[in-house]
């Protein structure tokens, strides 16, 4: 196929065109007695929830998640969090801890300074940096547990200096994975909620009885949960909108295929519609990827879903050169991609759009998603365009700081009144006029 079949293939769909699998659309015509599309139930789950508050997440709880709560069962107790260290391998709590150290220090580098500079005669120009007062932070638990991702975002918020950082995670029979509350309580999480899906979203946009509204929702989720972060950005701000999980990996023919398969799985695990893509130029590698991601697929426990992300989103491009393997991945910003060359950072400054980077045999993807420090809520669909790796700043914000003294003002006076003037701003106008005259 020509070049621009290939870009096509490699442009992601956006998420309102994103359609819920037969199976999943017929099981939610029954639960809610209308054929609905993903968006159209989400957009009526948030404006229930923001009419009704708690009554809506309990009704909602009900129908998808099957657990039957009062409003004083949504938060984690103090009896849980005890039973979940009980429960908890301490092999397991070590290596999160690990984890979370690194991602703490990696994201210290990140915290940005208040600045303030003098000018013309005694006037000061500044910026303040100010952390947010309250975060919701979602954790997906769906179909896995995510402990990894309560590290991700709650640190960097903890990092930040957020006043107070609250956490949805859905129930599973309405107990939550151990090591999420461990991870979740050892990061500064206050308050943790055993809510999922949308109806979360909604409860921490627009609070409930019980439950705080906040001024930020961070964390990644499904496709209920990215089109509710969608139907609510404005009443709050959100990091992103991250998708499913993807991969993109640029090979020469020196990667080993059976490590390029490992990485393409890795992704493929994810979701069904996860999406794993391997660019190379060499002919002779795709073919043994090709087999080698044949043969882990039938021994992975989840290959039920890495088999449907596969046969959905799983790609092997071969290239002409690896310069048009570039232009290829920038086309397709993903939100991994892997650089398995001979000489991966000679190919680093070609790399336009990826929600990160790594480089070589041995940094696979899984190093950066768990441990290295670096942050795993990626920018995805695409989105890494313009969408940048969450960070400390995802929990701040600046504010200007202005201060003339009177000979500076009176200076630019003419400047202003001329500009507000022209626009027919009389008021902003005689603000400043009103001061030069009383000189
Ligand atoms: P989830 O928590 O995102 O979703 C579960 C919730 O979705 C449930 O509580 C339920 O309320 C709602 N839901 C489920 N089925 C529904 C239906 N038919 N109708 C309405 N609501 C429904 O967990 P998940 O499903 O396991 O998804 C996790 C997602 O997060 C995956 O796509 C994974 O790839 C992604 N993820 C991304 C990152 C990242 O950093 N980008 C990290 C971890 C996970």
């Amino acid at each position: 196929v020509g070049e621009y079949a290939i870009e096509r293939m490699l442009t992601k769909a956006s998420f309102d065109e994103v359609e819920l699998s037969p199976k999943i659309r017929e099981a939610n015509k029954k639960t809610f007695g209308r054929d609905m599309t993903a968006a159209e139930l989400v957009r009526q789950i948030v404006g229930d929830v923001r009419r009704e508050g708690d009554a809506a997440v309990i009704r909602y709880t009900s129908l998808i998640d099957r657990v039957d709560y009062k409003p004083e069962d949504f938060l984690v107790t103090e009896a849980e969090y005890e039973a979940a260290e009980k429960a908890a391998d301490p092999a397991v709590v070590e290596s999160l801890r690990k984890a979370a150290e690194n991602v703490r220090r990696y994201h210290q580098e990140q915290k940005p300074n208040s600045w303030m500079t003098y000018r013309e005669k005694g006037s000061i120009l500044g910026q303040s940096i100010i952390p947010l007062d309250r975060v919701g932070i979602y954790v997906p638990g769906g179909t896995a547990a995510y402990p990894s991702s309560v590290i991700m975002n709650a640190v960097p918020a903890s990092v930040a200096g957020v006043g107070e950082i609250i956490m949805m995670v859905p129930p599973k029979n309405g107990k939550i994975n151990p090591y999420v509350l461990i991870a979740a309580r050892a990061a500064g999480v206050k308050k943790i909620y055993k809510i999922g899906g949308a109806q979360a979203i909604a409860a921490m946009a627009f609070g409930t009885e019980t439950i705080p509204r906040v001024d930020k929702i961070t964390g990644p989720g499904n496709i209920f949960v990215t089109l509710a972060k969608k139907e609510v950005y404005g009443h709050v701000d959100i990091d992103m909108l991250a998708g499913p999980s993807e991969i993109l990996i640029v090979a020469d023919k020196t990667a080993d295929p059976v490590y390029t398969a490992a990485d393409m799985l890795s992704q493929a695990e994810h979701d069904p519609l996860a999406s794993s893509i391997v660019i190379t130029d060499d002919e002779e590698l795709a073919g043994k990827v090709a087999r080698e991601a044949e043969k882990q697929l039938a021994k992975l426990p989840r290959r039920e879903i890495a088999q449907a992300s596969i046969d959905r989103n799983g790609l092997i491009v071969v290239a002409e050169d690896m310069m048009q393997a570039m232009r290829f991945a920038n086309v397709s910003a993903p939100e991994h991609m892997e650089l398995l060359t001979e000489q991966p950072f000679q190919l680093l400054p070609y790399v336009r759009h990826a929600g990160a980077v790594f480089l070589g045999a041995y940094s696979p993807e899984p190093l950066g998603d768990y441990f290295a420090g670096p942050n795993h809520v990626l920018p995805t669909g695409g989105t890494a365009r313009y969408y940048s790796v969450l960070n400390v700043e995802t929990f701040m914000k600046r504010t200007s700081i202005i201060s003339y003294t009177q000979p500076a003002l009176s200076d630019v006076s003419e400047d202003i009144i001329r500009l507000a003037e022209t626009e027919g701003l009389q008021a902003h106008a005689n603000a400043i006029r009103i001061r030069r005259e009383q000189k």
